[in-house]
C-alpha cells in the first residue's frame, strides 16, 4: 500500500497532466529503477463503479504488479440499450473512492459523460469501435446488440487516455474479456490484458453491481446459477466432455428454481466464442438468466487438465508438510517453490556474485533455467536441476540456507521465479504452497486453501519443534510475540504480501493433526473434481 494520497481526476486534461508528471518523475529516478520490470508500469482497472469485492480483486492484483494504479469509474452510456438501466445504474463515487484509497490506488479517473462524449448530448456523430460480429452475435450479444460496440469503444478510448502497460478485466464478463483481447491483438494496443478470476459471495453468487437490485429472496434464488455450473463442472471432471450433457446438467439444476428464467446456456471456445460440441482443451460454459427484472450472468472455465491446488497461509500453519502430503495423495506434482529460491541462491553463491549486488543477481536469475524433475519414487522429492546441473543436495547446504532469504527478497528474483512457476502450472496437476500463491502466482487455481492456526497454537508447535531439534527452549510468550510480529511483516510487505484469496477456503488447523488437515483438503478436492 502507498501512503500517498489518492488523486481524483475528472477531466482528460487533468489525467494527461498527471501522467506527464509521473513520467517526468520516473525518468528522474534513474535507469536502475526504470529497468526493474515489476515496478515501472501503469496498471489500469476500468470499471463502472459501485465497487464490490470483484472489482477489489482486480485492484489488488494491479496494485501488486504495478508502480502506478489507475481505476476508471465511468458509467458508459454507449454500452446500454434504450430499454436498459443506464439511469438507474448505481453511482456511489464517495464510497468507491474510499475503497480505492484503502486499496492503495493512485488515481481514480471519473469523468462525466459530457467530458468523454460531448457529442452524445448534441445528438452528433460519435466514432465507435466495432468488434467482429463473430464475437458479438452470440451469448449476450443476442439480447444486447450494441453493447459490445459500446464496450470496445470506451475501452479503446480509455487505453488511449491512460496508456497503461497492463489492464485488468474480470472473467465474470467472459465475452467482454474475449472481445477486449481480440481488440488489443487486432489493433496492436501496447497493453497486456490480465484476466482475473470471478469473485463470489459465500453463497456462490458472483459479485455484481447489479446485485444491488436483488431482494434478499432473489439473491438466494440467484445462487442456483453457481450451483448449476458446479454440477456441470463435477460432471466435466468425472469425464463428461460433450456439449449436450454439460448444458443439460446446467438446465436441470436451474429448473429447480422456477423464478430463475434462463436466457441462454452455452458452451463455447473461450477465445473465439464459437459453440463447442466437445471440450478438447478449454471450454467456457456460460449462463445468462433473469430473476425478476434483473439480468445476471455467470460462467465457468472447463480446463481439460488436472487442477492446481494452491495453499497459502502464515508461517507455522503446517503448509509445506500438508502440501507435500496432498500432492502425494492426489498424484499431483509438488511444486517446491522454496527449492527454486534455494537453486537461485546456490547459483548466485557459486558464480561469485555478491548477494547484495541486485543488478548482477537480476541478470543471473533472468538467464537461469530451473527444472524440478519428479523421481519414480513418490516419497523422494523431485530432483532440482539448474542450467543442466543437478543441485538437489547442494541447495540444502548451510551456506545456501543462510543466504536464501536475502536473495528471495529481491523483486527481480521473485519476478523471474514467479514466471517460471507459472510455466510449470500451465499444464495443471500441481500442488503448491506459499504466501501469495492463490492471490498472485496462480490466481486461476481450481482449488485455493488458506491454512490458518491461532498464534498460541503456532507458538506451541514451534516450541515442540525446537525441543525435538534440541535447540535452547524459548518461552511460549516470546514465541507468540515473534509470530505476531512476523505476521504483521508478512501481511504488510510490498513483495508477496500474505493475503487470503477472496475465493480461498479457510482451514483452521488448531487441534487438527497434519493427517486430518490433509484429509480435509483431499475431500474438498474430490468433492469438486471427481
Ligand atoms: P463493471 O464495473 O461491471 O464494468 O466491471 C468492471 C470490471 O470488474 C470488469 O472487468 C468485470 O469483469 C470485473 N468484475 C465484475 N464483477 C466481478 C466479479 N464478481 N469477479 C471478478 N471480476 C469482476
Amino acid at each position: 500500500m502507498t501512503s500517498k494520497s489518492i488523486s481524483l481526476l475528472t477531466t482528460v486534461a487533468e489525467l494527461r497532466h498527471y501522467l506527464a508528471q509521473f513520467y517526468i518523475q520516473l525518468n528522474a529516478s534513474g535507469p536502475k529503477f526504470r529497468r526493474n520490470n515489476a515496478f515501472t508500469k501503469i496498471g489500469f482497472v476500468p470499471t463502472m463503479g459501485a465497487l464490490h469485492l470483484g472489482h477489489l480483486s482486480l485492484i489488488q492484483r494491479a496494485r501488486y504488479e504495478n508502480r502506478l494504479v489507475i481505476v476508471s469509474i465511468f458509467v458508459n452510456p454507449l454500452q446500454f440499450g434504450p430499454a436498459e438501466d443506464f439511469q438507474q445504474y448505481p453511482r456511489t463515487l464517495t464510497a468507491d473512492a474510499r475503497v480505492c484509497e484503502q486499496a492503495g490506488v493512485d488515481v481514480i479517473f471519473a469523468p462525466s459523460a459530457q467530458e468523454l462524449f460531448p457529442m452524445i448530448a448534441l445528438n452528433g456523430p460519435v466514432t465507435q469501435v466495432v468488434p467482429s460480429s463473430q464475437l458479438t452475435e452470440r451469448l449476450c450479444g443476442q439480447s444486447r446488440p450494441a453493447h459490445f460496440q459500446g464496450v470496445a469503444t470506451i475501452v479503446a478510448k480509455l487505453f488511449n487516455l491512460v496508456q497503461p502497460q497492463r489492464a485488468y478485466f474480470g472473467r465474470k464478463d467472459a465475452q467482454q474479456l474475449a472481445i477486449i483481447q481480440r481488440l488489443v491483438a487486432d489493433l496492436n494496443f501496447p497493453v497486456e490484458v490480465v484476466p482475473c478470476p470471478i469473485v463470489r459471495e459465500v453463497s456462490g453468487l458472483a459479485y455484481s453491481s447489479r446485485n444491488a437490485y436483488l431482494t434478499s429472496a432473489q439473491s438466494q434464488q440467484a445462487t442456483v446459477l453457481y450451483r448449476s455450473l458446479q454440477q456441470a463442472k463435477r460432471a466435466f471432471y468425472s469425464g463428461c466432455r460433450d456439449r449436450t450433457t454439460l448444458i443439460t446438467t446446467v438446465e436441470q439444476e436451474l429448473a429447480t428454481t422456477p423464478d430463475i428464467k434462463p436466457e441462454y446456456i452455452e458452451l463455447v471456445d473461450p477465445t473465439m466464442l464459437t459453440p463447442l460440441v466437445e471440450v478438447e482443451d478449454t471450454g467456457l460454459l456460460a449462463i445468462a438468466a433473469s430473476v425478476g427484472s434483473t439480468r445476471l450472468i455467470d460462467n465457468t472455465l472447463l480446463h481439460n487438465r488436472k487442477p492446481i491446488v494452491a495453499i497459502d497461509g502464515p508461517a507455522g500453519a503446517g503448509k509445506s508438510t500438508v502440501t507435500r502430503n496432498v500432492a502425494k495423495a492426489l498424484g499431483l506434482l509438488y511444486l517446491d517453490t522454496g527449492a527454486m529460491y534455494r537453486a537461485v541462491t546456490w547459483l548466485v553463491l557459486q558464480s561469485g556474485v555478491s548477494v547484495s549486488d541486485q543488478d548482477a543477481v537480476a541478470e543471473l536469475v533472468e538467464q537461469c533455467q530451473i527444472e524440478l524433475l519428479p523421481t519414480s519414487d513418490a516419497n523422494t522429492p523431485p530432483r532440482v536441476v539448474v542450467n543442466g546441473q543437478d543441485v538437489t543436495a547442494k541447495i540444502r547446504s548451510l551456506e545456501v540456507t543462510a543466504q536464501v532469504s536475502a536473495v528471495a527478497a529481491q523483486p527481480a528474483v521473485r519476478w523471474a521465479l514467479v514466471k517460471q512457476q507459472q510455466r510449470y502450472g500451465s499444464t495443471g496437476g500441481i500442488a503448491v504452497e506459499g504466501r501469495d500463491i492463490g492471490t498472485h502466482v496462480f490466481p486461476d487455481a481450481e482449488l485455493k486453501i488458506f491454512l490458518t492456526a491461532s498464534v498460541g497454537e503456532r507458538a506451541r508447535r514451534r516450541q515442540q519443534e525446537l525441543v525435538t531439534q534440541s535447540i535452547a527452549t524459548i518461552s511460549l510468550e516470546q514465541l507468540e510475540q515473534d509470530i505476531e510480529q512476523r505476521d504483521r511483516q508478512d501481511s504488510s510487505r510490498s513483495i508477496a504480501p500474505l493475503r487470503k484469496a477472496l475465493d480461498a477456503v479457510e482451514v483452521n488447523t488448531d487441534s487438527l493433526s497434519i493427517a486430518e488437515v490433509t484429509a480435509q483438503i483431499v475431500t474438498l478436492y474430490h468433492q469438486q473434481f471427481s
